[in-house]
């Protein structure tokens, strides 16, 4: 099946300045990207956005304004967080191109978010925690951090490369699948579920749990369950907790 630009949400968590907005829209309107998701952006509507969107206008009058992140990643079947720094826990991690030939094969089955960060500080350890992969643009060592539009500019050319050299070779490498991926709602369900358990048979402490949990989480978005797997985890669960009453 093609691969289809419609399927790739670009998610901006909590940008501050609208300017960013404008530049981003229009880096995804060059590329041929159009589905704008802003988490809590700190003022938008905004003229500078309009103004720095040029001919990307209708991006920004399309763009989808969440209250959470949740929100934006309903419905996901791959999640992607991109990241100008090394985290303290490693993440199965990604290059520009490999991030979209993985986007590439995944959109034509299920919406991919790729997700970008606050000018200032990034995304959060948690918001990055919900991603299957993290994405790094390579720079200078001794300054990684590139302007938000500039790597929302970068991230959807590769995907447009991925793009023109998936028409001139059908590589045949998507999969099909039999069970629809787990949503990332469902995940964070399981997370919660998973965390209580794990403490009502003493294996967490909740006075230091985080650590566990973020291995966890990324244990589980190597494996990217399905749906039918994601509810047999939940079965034993349930199970387990019968046992323990
Ligand atoms: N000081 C922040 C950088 C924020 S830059 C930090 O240390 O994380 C704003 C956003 O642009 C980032 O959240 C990320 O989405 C994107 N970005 C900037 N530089 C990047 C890089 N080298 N690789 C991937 N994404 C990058």
């Amino acid at each position: 099946m093609a691969a289809s630009m419609d399927n790739i949400r670009i998610v901006l968590v909590n940008t501050s300045h609208p300017g960013n907005i404008g530049g981003v829209a229009r880096a995804m309107k060059n590329m041929g990207l159009s589905r704008l998701y802003l988490v809590k952006p700190k003022r938008f509507p905004a003229e500078d956005a309009v103004w720095r969107a040029a001919s990307a206008r209708e991006l920004l009058d399309h763009a989808v304004v969440t209250e959470t992140l949740d929100e934006a990643l309903e419905g996901c079947g791959l999640i992607i967080g991109t990241s100008a720094r090394e985290r303290r826990i490693p993440w199965p991690l990604l290059d520009p191109r490999q991030c979209a030939r993985q986007v590439q094969e995944e959109s034509s089955q299920h919406p991919v978010a790729l997700l970008f960060g606050r000018e200032d500080r990034g995304l959060t350890n948690a918001e990055l925690r919900k991603c299957h992969y993290h994405v790094h643009i390579p720079t200078s060592e001794d300054y990684s951090s590139l302007n938000l539009a500039a790597a929302v500019q970068v991230i959807a050319y590769e995907l447009r490369m991925a793009l023109i050299e998936q028409g001139s070779v059908d590589r045949g490498l998507v999969r099909d699948w039999d069970v629809e991926p787990a949503s990332n709602m469902e995940m964070e369900y399981f997370y919660e579920h998973l965390e209580a358990v794990l403490m009502q048979i003493d294996f967490i402490d909740p006075v230091t749990p985080r650590q566990s949990m973020t291995r966890l989480r990324r244990l589980f978005n190597r494996v990217r369950m399905d749906r039918m797997e994601l509810a047999m985890l939940r079965g034993v669960l349930t199970n387990v907790e019968k046992v323990c009453k």
